[in-house]
């Protein structure tokens, strides 16, 4: 049996980390925008584009490990609810606790080019 590996971490993400999260629309339609970006999850939180897409999020068949709430949405229905808050950076009202989507997109751009460093304690830990 397939388990898929989990979208890669960014401190900035705000999808559940112990699963592959379907990214909205891309994986669907287009395929997986730019591996490394931050970009919203079919289960309405941000997560880390992978190098390897996950192609036919619509086949019956997924491999284990996907997010439950991203095949949810996929198979029409709503993705889960998130409080709204105050971006403490600008202000904005958003359902991604202490800084906006937009925040977290920047932030995340700056940070990944520096993450390599993390991401090799982070396998050798494993
Ligand atoms: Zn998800
Ligand atoms: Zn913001």
């Amino acid at each position: 049996m397939t388990t898929i590996t989990p979208n890669p971490h960014s401190p900035y993400a705000t999808a559940t980390p112990d699963h592959r999260h379907i990214i909205d629309s891309f994986d669907r339609l287009l395929g997986a925008p730019k591996p490394g970006g931050l970009v919203p999850t079919a289960c309405n939180a941000l997560a880390v584009v992978p190098e390897e897409p996950l192609r036919n999020a619509l086949v019956r068949k997924l491999p284990d490990g996907v997010c439950p709430d991203c095949i949810a949405v996929t198979r029409g229905g709503q993705p889960p609810h998130r409080p709204t808050s105050q971006c403490k950076d600008c202000g904005s009202p958003t359902g991604h606790g202490d800084l906006c989507a937009v925040c977290r997109q920047e932030r995340h751009e700056e940070w990944w080019p520096t993450r390599c460093n993390e991401q090799a304690a982070d396998e050798a830990g494993e």
